[in-house]
């Protein structure tokens, strides 16, 4: 488990860090809201301590941007006024929770803790079809116990195929599926993409997973 600490009071920010570690999480901390702006979208981390308070970039708006930006991270707000105004924005803005600050370490520990265990029950199950694994929460692939790596398009097709598995998918199911719109000059775009996914899932092993299904669409299936 990873956290970032985004919190420019080093006295603060030092403090958690070194009851997090103690408590065998990895710890990362950024001392403004630009730098932790900038790490949070790298979306490594679990879970995000978020001070409202910050220079260049307050806490609001780089939680508002890292929605924007469809980063799921659950966000724990620290904030030193507990105005209701203040708990509605934050949490309009997407935070899971918030905490006032001073608070006692083994309050923000229960909330993190809480926090976390929340994402566990939302991950969603790994995905299998034959020797073909896909787990959505770790964004990871592997055929035969060998990972295979791919780029964000080829995971939401495989993830998209994976789902349906037996199933024929038309062009235009998967063009509205993975690209979130339709076009007509798509279907050349799928059919690369396609052959991508083919090259690294199938090339050289068997059975084959990914068909053609002539004149309608493609289907993963085991046969
Ligand atoms: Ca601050």
């Amino acid at each position: 488990m990873r956290l970032l600490v985004v919190e420019d009071e080093k006295k603060v920010a030092s403090f958690i860090k070194k009851g997090l570690e103690e408590e065998g999480y990895a710890v990362d901390v950024a001392p403004d809201g630009e730098e932790g702006l900038a790490m949070a979208l790298d979306r490594v981390h679990d879970l995000v301590i978020l001070d409202i308070h910050l220079p260049r970039i307050d806490g609001v708006h780089v939680l508002q941007e890292l929605r924007k930006q469809k980063v799921a991270t659950p966000v724990l707000l620290l904030t030193v006024r507990a105005t209701i105004e203040d708990k509605v924005l934050g949490l309009d803005a997407g935070a899971d929770d918030y905490l006032t600050k001073p608070f006692a370490f083994q309050e923000l520990l229960a909330r993190v803790r809480a926090l976390l265990r929340r994402r566990a029950e939302a991950e969603p199950p790994i995905l299998q079809v034959a020797d073909l694994t896909l787990d959505p929460a770790q964004r990871s692939v592997s055929r035969g116990g060998e990972r295979i790596d791919l780029t964000t398009r080829e995971f939401a097709l495989l993830a998209y195929f994976m789902r349906n598995p037996g199933r024929v998918l038309t062009r235009t199911m998967i063009s509205e599926h993975v690209w979130d719109y339709h076009f007509d000059t798509m279907t050349n775009v799928i059919d690369v993409y396609v052959n991508y996914l083919r090259k690294k899932i199938d090339a050289g092993r068997e059975p084959k997973l990914i068909h053609t299904v002539r004149g309608v669409g493609y289907v993963l299936k085991a046969e």
